[in-house]
């Protein structure tokens, strides 16, 4: 059935491939294709994962108290008769053998099959049983994985698959970067929530808000990713797929022709230098940050080191990760934030289960909050980042400040860090500079306060835009309130830039507004010659600069901030890109 569904774009290009429907916390199960010669090797894996669950279960069986409730032993009854049915054991070995499925991959498909089986059935006590199968399903994925030397070999096929889902986490999208998907799309989800931020850095097309497409796609539908409007096509007809294909062709030649800017230097058609920096998550982003001649790194979000991992990073793991993207950059700047740990970027441990438990996490013990709550944990990532400033430039920012003591008590902590390296001899950048993010409208009312502390200002727009407006970034529900455009907004913004410009302390906005070309000539406008964003963006961003002469747009950007009116707003913001 062919349909079209509306949501969110939140990674702009098209790409053209097969639904691969999902459930967020089965992303970390691997799915490749398995040589012919390997076929029967993985087979014997499965047959020994299912062997080994079937024996947890007799001896759970056995263990059971006298007591227990009857329930109890039917329970384990059901799952292993769960197990033993051929649907589970036989059929997934099926899959493997005729379509050369990896073991894990074969069951999920298999499993999501018996799910949909259940779900059509009108008896809701046989419809809950799905939730059975399930359990059985993640105790042999749990067997598999528990196996170690599996290898995930190339990934190259799941180019064409476009990933369907619900929900996902930025610890999930976190998964995505180790795989080669052509696209995804979610039900929910805001455009600057953390999980579109990375699936920005991932370079693919995505979509976001779309409401009931996990439910209304089946596995292998056929589908366009209209990332640039926002639209997901389902079993499109020939017409329609040979106008996207035209499309998408389109679309890659505009991306390799801007490749050729790689080298020339950003500054405006008056002669005006302007730093490009970019945003970063883990050292592996590095390729596409050289790819697309970055200037520097303007945000390293190191809450991504601690992610989906149950224990945190230590002193040394966390230094040679920022030593490595350090030396990468050959002396260019690397701005690293501190751990922005909280609201929708959850760690595992047991302090941020506690933190998911708080009534309102994007109000709560977030970022440096977080982080001068637990000051040993805190010193081990300083003196990590210390570390690694002896091997380049580094810049250390703080995220989520407010108040003046809580600069003033992680400028101390810095200054303990430094003494313990001092003590053990180990060198680092004395004169390493020290900025915040402003990203509270707090901040941004009480700029001289952060000026008369910090080295350098970054204007975390992401944020301010939450706390300006009271959106949750992450509540599509809310999603079409979020407007950088906002009379409030763009004060904050412009106040912050023209205060810091005037006092002579470095600015520059790192959240999303730096990457969308529609706001590149108002930001330039406004005073900002430091934009740091996803390296994807940054040539597209560049050819903006390289074509804006900033004398001649300063009195239309400010109109565009004087202005009260949305509508008017659009129309001056208009003229002011054409
Ligand atoms: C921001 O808030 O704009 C920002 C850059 O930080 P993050 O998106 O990681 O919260
Ligand atoms: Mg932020």
């Amino acid at each position: 059935m062919n349909f079209v569904l509306h949501g969110h774009s939140v990674s702009a290009g098209i790409t053209i491939g097969h639904a691969h429907l999902v459930s967020s916390a089965r992303l970390e199960v691997a799915h490749y294709e398995v040589p012919q010669d390997q076929i029967e090797t993985e087979v014997a894996r499965f047959d020994a994962a299912v062997g080994k669950v079937r024996q947890e279960l007799q001896d759970v069986g056995k263990q059971i108290p006298a007591d227990a409730p009857a329930e109890f032993g039917a329970f384990v009854d059901l799952h292993e008769m769960i197990l033993n049915d051929p649907s589970l054991s036989s059929v997934p070995k099926a899959l493997m053998r005729d379509r050369h499925m990896n073991a894990e991959w074969a069951l999920i498909q298999q499993m999501e099959t018996l799910v949909a089986q259940f779900d059509a059935i009108d008896d809701p006590y046989l419809r809950e049983r799905k939730a059975d199968i399930t359990q059985v399903v993640e105790r042999v994925l749990k067997a598999l994985l528990g196996r170690p030397g599996t290898v995930v070999p190339d990934l190259t096929d799941e180019k064409q698959l476009i990933v369907v889902a619900h929900d996902l986490s930025p610890a999930d999208m976190l998964l995505f970067k180790q795989h080669a998907f052509g696209g995804f799309v979610t039900d929910v989800g805001g455009v600057t929530s953390h999980t579109a931020i990375l699936a920005r850095s991932l370079n693919i097309p995505a979509i976001v808000g779309l409401h009931h497409a996990r439910h209304m796609i089946r596995e292998n539908d056929l589908l366009i990713v209209d990332g640039l409007q926002g639209v997901l096509i389902v079993d499109p007809d020939a017409l329609v797929l040979a106008e996207y294909q035209l499309r998408q062709s389109h679309h890659e030649l505009e991306r390799k022709k801007l490749k050729r800017l790689k080298k020339t230097p950003a500054a405006s058609l008056d002669g005006i230098p302007v730093e490009l920096f970019a945003n970063i998550e883990l050292p592996q982003d590095m390729a596409e940050v050289l790819e697309n001649g970055a200037q520097g790194i303007g945000l390293f979000r190191t809450e991504f080191l601690f992610m989906n991992r149950r224990s945190l990073p230590d002193e040394d793991e966390q230094f040679e990760a920022y030593r490595e993207v350090t030396l990468a950059m050959e002396g260019k700047p690397v701005t690293i934030r501190t751990l922005d740990i909280g609201a929708d970027k959850a760690l595992q441990t047991v302090a941020a289960g506690e933190a998911a438990l708080m009534p309102n996490p994007a109000l709560g013990l977030r970022a440096i909050r977080y982080c001068l709550s637990e000051p040993q944990m805190f010193l081990c990532q300083l003196r990590a980042i210390l570390r690694a400033s002896h091997y380049g430039k580094i810049r250390l920012l703080i995220p989520m400040l407010a108040h003046a003591h809580e600069i003033d008590q992680t400028l101390e902590l810095i200054r303990e860090a430094k003494a313990s390296l001092d003590k053990a001899g180990l060198p680092y950048d004395k004169a390493i500079l020290v900025g915040g993010m402003i990203e509270i409208p707090a901040a941004a009312l009480a700029l001289p306060m952060f000026m008369r502390r910090l080295g350098f200002l970054s204007l975390g727009t992401n944020d301010l835009i939450q706390y300006t407006l009271a959106i949750d970034r992450t509540d599509d529900a809310v999603a079409h309130l979020y407007d950088p455009l906002h009379p409030a907004v763009l004060q904050l913004v412009s106040q912050t830039i023209s205060r810091a410009n005037r006092g002579g302390v470095p600015v520059a906005v790192c959240g999303e507004m730096a990457g969308d070309p529609r706001l590149t000539r108002l930001l330039l406008g406004l005073g900002l010659r430091n934009f740091s964003m996803h390296p994807a963006q940054l040539l597209s961003i560049k050819e903006r600069v390289l074509k804006t002469s900033i004398a001649d747009i300063m009195p239309m950007a400010a109109r565009v901030l004087r202005s009260t009116d949305s509508r008017r707003t659009q129309e001056l913001l208009h003229k002011l890109n054409s």
